[in-house]
């Protein structure tokens, strides 16, 4: 059979694999949208394999460069069914339709400035996919066809998230292909740690953080308490975190939720304003069973994971004007995460003057966005389209990250090892450096670790 590496290769977006047997059955793990800085988002639209011809699609997890590419697939003739689990069917239904608004926005702003460009898909594709959705458990394989089969195993990362596992049968021998997707810290908030797969032939991993070292060594919520007693209860300032609108904005509230009923702190005022974020938390209130140990615990005890006596969900105009209204010290949690686009973007400009405001980014930003400035140290940055000077602090804390450090995409790959009889090893979902220099730790121990290039096959 042959792998083909069509997305995140030497790069964190567009995750796209195609793996095609010999007797011409195709599928393909993932199918992203690819948002580096220096692509135009049309370029999308361009796969080099006939959409039609693919048979399946397996799906990873939600994040929109894992599956926002799924409509334009549908949109170009692709008919078969997307398999994933449960909650990734759910969490995918309100982010591809967001997308298809921000797609529509896009084309629209363009046909005004009478620039050419191609819509990718709209609300009809969309519908298309969740139309084609297979959900399947975790842990349970099951056949695709009589020589192809397929598990589940969680990966942490997000809710719903899972590695796969491929048992692919071809002139009388098994081979066993495992893509981690992206993976999940051991001790994430909410989420439960990643299962490492076993048995593997094959191993496509995430190297995302390969070059990074987590640096906390305080809990999440002693972290905030920090931040917040520097904020807003040592001076009257406001503490404000972007955050992703699935994972990271509810392992925020989660944590802030524990802080303020632990009683440790004064609680303080926070306004969540991302409807996707609260969306978000609808879904992952519904599938409790699927997170880990200390969230279940939680939601015995106080029956609620995100909600608190002091925190206001923004979620209509009303809302909306009186959490811009307030001045006392607050906490104010929105999308997106690298500041890029969403409602974010009113609050650093409102607040990015204000020396008594800090500015905490929970993660990594890409290079070229506005988070990415900014931990950059620059003093002069463009929001809202006016250029501002920066006199807010700026702090990042990687203690929400949802991808391992170096040492833990090493732990895991370990303990992989030690269950399987690895033939090759394939690096993706990191920049190149990140790769380089985990492919340079994990050598030490194992050998056959390739770093594909954009649209290069191997012969499994
Ligand atoms: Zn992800």
């Amino acid at each position: 059979m042959k792998l083909s590496f069509l997305g995140a290769a030497r790069q964190v977006t567009g995750s796209m694999y195609l793996l095609e047997l010999e007797n011409n059955y195709k599928l393909l793990v993932d199918c992203g949208l690819n948002y580096e800085r220096d692509v135009p988002r049309e370029a999308n639209a361009n796969f080099n394999f006939d959409p039609e011809a693919i048979d399946a699609v397996i799906l990873t997890h939600a994040h929109i460069d894992h599956s926002g590419n799924l409509p334009t697939l549908f949109a170009q003739g692709f008919e078969g069914h997307v398999f994933c689990t449960e909650p990734t069917a759910a969490l995918i239904d309100i982010l591809l339709s967001d997308s298809a608004n921000i797609e529509a926005k896009r084309v629209n702003k363009k046909r005004k400035k009478k620039e050419a460009t191609r819509r990718l898909f709209g609300h009809k594709q969309v519908m298309d996919v969740l139309d084609s959705v297979v959900t399947m458990p975790f842990h349970k394989p099951f056949e695709l066809t009589d020589h192809v089969s397929v598990e589940f195993v969680p990966a942490g990362h997000i809710l719903g998230a899972a590695s796969i596992v491929f048992r692919i049968k071809e002139n009388g021998k098994v081979k066993t292909i495992g893509f981690t997707g992206d993976l999940g810290k051991s001790d994430a908030k909410i989420v439960v740690a990643p299962e490492p797969m076993k048995n593997l032939d094959f191993l496509i991993m995430e190297g995302t953080y390969g070059s990074r070292f987590h640096i906390e060594e305080r809990s999440a919520e002693e972290t905030l308490k920090t931040y917040i007693q520097k904020t807003c209860i040592d001076q009257p300032g406001r503490l404000i975190i972007p955050a992703f609108s699935v994972g990271r904005t509810q392992a925020i509230l989660f944590a802030l939720n524990r802080l303020f009923r632990s009683g440790e702190i004064k609680p303080i005022r926070v306004f969540t304003d991302s409807p996707l974020g609260i969306n978000s938390g609808h879904i992952h209130d519904k599938y409790i069973a699927y997170l880990n140990e200390e969230a279940k615990d939680f939601v015995q005890e106080y029956r609620d994971l995100f909600r608190f006596p002091f925190l206001d969900i923004v979620e209509d105009k009303a809302d909306e004007e009186e959490m811009l209204r307030y001045y006392e010290p607050s906490i104010i949690v929105s999308s997106a995460g690298m500041l890029d686009g969403g409602r974010i973007q009113r609050h650093i400009a409102n607040n990015i003057q204000n020396p008594q405001c800090t500015i905490l980014i929970a993660g990594y930003c890409t290079p070229g966005t506005l988070g990415a400035s900014l931990l950059e140290g620059q003093k002069q940055v463009r929001v809202n389209r006016q250029d501002r000077t920066v006199y807010a602090k700026i702090s990042r804390t990687d203690v929400f990250s949802a991808h391992p450090d170096q040492k833990g995409l090493v732990d895991y790959f370990k303990s992989v090892k030690e269950a399987s009889q690895l033939k090759r090893v394939f690096l993706s979902h990191g920049e190149e450096s990140s790769l380089e220099d985990i492919r340079q730790v994990l050598q030490s121990d194992f050998q056959a670790i390739d770093i594909p290039h954009l649209d290069e096959q191997f012969q499994l």
